[in-house]
């Protein structure tokens, strides 16, 4: 058997020709500065590094990739670090971290677009675009820190898919720094370009396997004068599918997110500042809005969608946001759901998609599939309904003192994620919805994808990455 025997003093060797070749302030190997790049938001996932890399230009971005090649470095690209799947955080690898590539480029309101660098963040693109009257739709939870490079390599959804789409559909094209340190300048507003294969879509979702994105070209809206938000209490996911359609018919739908009681228990309970906006406890809850050009045709519709789904029976009780503070305290109570199950004990938690008309059949098998594997444990399903997607996170069993329990209920998580892909899988759905792969659903989708597909997502990598040091270890 041929082994791959490399001089120890490769890597060494690579690292001090990195620090060389950059300048003092983009890199560092300061434990205290490195630190928070190396655990992740739930503190899940714990990494190591030898080296972080802050570049501040394409060019440096470049010299780095080469130098890796070289030396035969392995690399893990990192924007905000809020990556739920594990996708950024380095074992071991050099860390590149986007954080000093923040400038707006570009920003043409003929065209709407706006050329940004990839480690700005999602909050910051947002302000810049609605500074110029314009919108950029993408919105998350985590907007404030993640970054638009790590919106487009984990294609990031959020709640405003249902209008505007995914980030796949907001970007017009991309700069990625290839692992040679050849530069893809996919960097155009043209609305049209037939022109061969589209390499630009090549780096979204590609979870920086593929390249590392250093600027992108998105696109821009008009910005509603008016949305519309209101908080609907409904008996069920069947009436959530009820009410989707029924609420449907207009166009301005913008937003259809879901949670159950349960999930509103929690975050009533265990986040500051919260407010249960109904005097009767609902089953469930759906909280919608409407994007309008004036508050008064926002309310019509409301008024005219919610008022019949009321009548019919559709929608148990209906709260209208009064004003801006109140639409953003409702919409606080979805967004709070994942903060909030930190004080729930240990969770597995999964990010699925099924077709739309299927999700109440999905609730139904994959409620009583986890039973199986862990009888008592507490599935809470909730999200992004109206793109199909929920988040279905099941919570260990209630006891005394759920810190003790946790690490052996963990323990089940493989099990519980097979019991529910295998309904996802029934049902025509996919087992990442917007999350992504990373290290975190690695195995399965080698086990669940099509043969084909993984095919040529190896053959593609190969290609871009021969000597795999882009972040080798995640996705496949
Ligand atoms: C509270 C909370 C709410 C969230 N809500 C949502 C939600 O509603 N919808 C959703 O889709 N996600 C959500 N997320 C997940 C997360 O915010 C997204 O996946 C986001 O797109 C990650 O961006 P980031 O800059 O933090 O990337 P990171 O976490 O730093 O990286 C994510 C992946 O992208 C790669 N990467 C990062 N930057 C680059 C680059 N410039 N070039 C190449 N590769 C790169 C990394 O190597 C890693 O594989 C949420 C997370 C949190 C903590």
């Amino acid at each position: 058997m041929a082994v791959d025997i490399k001089p120890i003093s490769t890597v060494s060797d690579g690292i001090s020709a990195l620090k060389s070749r950059l300048s003092a302030s983009e890199w560092t190997q300061d434990a205290d500065i490195i630190a928070p790049h190396l655990i992740e938001w739930r503190d899940k996932y714990f990494g190591e590094t030898p080296l972080m890399v802050m570049p501040k230009s394409t060019k440096a971005v470049s010299e780095i990739l080469k130098i890796c090649t070289h030396f035969d470095l392995k690399i893990t690209p990192q924007g905000g670090n809020t990556g739920l799947v594990g996708g950024q955080t380095p074992q071991g690898e050099v860390l590149l971290s986007l954080k000093n590539m923040t400038r707006i480029r570009n920003l043409n309101t003929v065209h709407n677009s706006i050329t940004v660098e990839a480690g700005a963040t999602l909050q910051s693109v947002q302000e810049a675009a609605l500074a110029r009257g314009r919108k950029f739709p993408l919105s998350l939870a985590s907007e404030g820190t993640c970054t638009i490079g790590g919106n487009l390599s984990t294609n990031a959804g959020g709640v405003h898919v249902l209008k505007y789409g995914t980030m796949k559909d907001l970007v017009f094209g991309v700069e990625a720094v290839l692992a040679d340190g050849r530069i893809f300048n996919g960097l155009s507003d043209l609305r049209k370009d037939n022109t061969g294969y589209d390499l630009n879509r090549l780096f979204l979702g590609a979870e920086g396997t593929l390249g590392i994105i250093t600027s992108a070209c998105l696109k821009l809206f008009p910005n509603p004068n008016h949305i519309q938000r209101a908080i609907i209490g409904i008996e069920s996911p069947q009436a959530a599918m009820n009410l989707l359609e029924h609420c449907h018919m207009s166009d301005h739908l913008a937003l259809f997110e879901v949670m159950p009681r349960t999930g509103m228990d929690l975050v009533l309970t265990h986040i500051q500042d919260q407010r249960d906006p109904f005097t009767h406890p609902y089953p469930w809850y759906a909280i919608i809005d409407f994007e309008t050009e004036t508050e008064a045709q926002g309310l019509e519709i409301a008024e005219a969608r919610l008022g019949t789904a009321l009548e019919s029976g559709i929608a148990l009780d209906v709260v209208m946001a009064q004003s801006e503070t109140q639409a953003r305290t409702i919409l606080a109570l979805r967004e709070n759901m994942s903060a909030a199950q930190k004080f729930n004990g240990g969770s597995v938690k999964l990010d699925i998609t099924v077709p739309l008309s299927k999700i109440p059949e999905f609730f139904t098998r994959a409620d009583e599939a986890v039973q199986t594997v862990v009888p008592k444990c507490r599935p809470i399903g909730f999200g992004h309904f109206g793109d199909g997607n929920i988040h279905y996170n099941i919570a260990q069993p209630l006891s005394k003192n759920l810190e003790t329990g946790k690490a052996a209920y963990l323990t089940n998580w493989q099990a519980l994620s097979d019991a529910v892909f295998d309904i996802v899988d029934a049902l025509g759905g996919s087992i990442s919805a917007e999350h992504g792969i990373g290290i975190m659903k690695k195995t399965d989708l080698a086990k669940r994808a099509d043969p084909v597909k993984l095919a040529l997502m190896k053959s593609l990598k190969t290609a871009l990455d021969p000597n795999h040091i882009l972040n080798p270890r995640i996705l496949l």
